[in-house]
């Protein structure tokens, strides 16, 4: 018991031999946005460290203060990259015709990716591309000034994308089917009068 309070006496004299710094629960600065304040912040929660590094070991609170500055730190970094992105999109739609090159390339499905050849050819979208539905699908028009012919490249949502597939199957079914009706047509199937009797009567004449 004695030395128990001897050691309560000691860890409050060291308490308060630090000025103390407001703590902020980690998963409140998530919500924090805005970033001049977070950077002031990260600088007191720096120095507030550096300063009493020692004291805080000696009480084991230092993760918790390490657990802020942390947190703190990385908010900066996602309202950074936030506005970067912001950035990106800005000078995007700054242009008639968005260029293709390797940010828009990532920036879009698989989907609706352009092909290396066709990237060479020199095809763009237009401003509003990729025109988007409620579903989830989407869809994008790429054109170029040299050749006439646009692409048209289709991402579906999971509803569409089993209709989609059902369509294909029955297009290519009804492809055989077409050119199976065609064939009734040809030379090879014509009936020989001199052959084979007619079943119309008159013609066997
Ligand atoms: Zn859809």
């Amino acid at each position: 018991m004695f030395t128990n309070a001897i050691k309560n006496s000691i860890t409050n004299s060291i308490k308060n031999s630090i000025k103390p710094i407001r703590y902020i629960d980690p998963i409140k600065i998530r919500t924090i946005r805005n970033k001049g304040y977070l950077m002031e912040l990260e600088k007191q929660y720096d120095e507030f460290l550096d300063k009493n590094q020692q004291i805080l070991m000696l009480l084991e609170t230092i993760y918790d203060y390490l657990d802020v500055r942390d947190a703190i730190r990385l908010q900066v970094q996602r309202l950074e990259i936030e506005d970067k992105k912001k950035e990106l999109y800005k000078n995007v739609k700054k242009e008639k015709i968005i260029k293709y090159d390797r940010t828009f390339h990532l920036l879009i499905e698989p989907e609706l990716r352009l092909t290396e050849e066709q990237i060479q050819q020199g095809y763009a979208p237009t401003i509003n591309e990729p025109k988007e539905y409620k579903c989830g699908c989407a869809s994008i028009r790429y054109k170029t000034q040299s050749i006439t012919k646009d692409i048209n490249l289709k991402l579906y949502c999971d509803i569409h994308i089993g209709k989609k597939k059902t369509h294909d199957e029955l297009e290519t079914r009804l492809k055989g089917i077409k050119r199976e009706l065609s064939q009734i047509k040809r030379k090879s199937n014509r009936l020989d009068p001199k052959k084979r009797q007619s079943k119309y009567p008159w013609k066997n004449v």
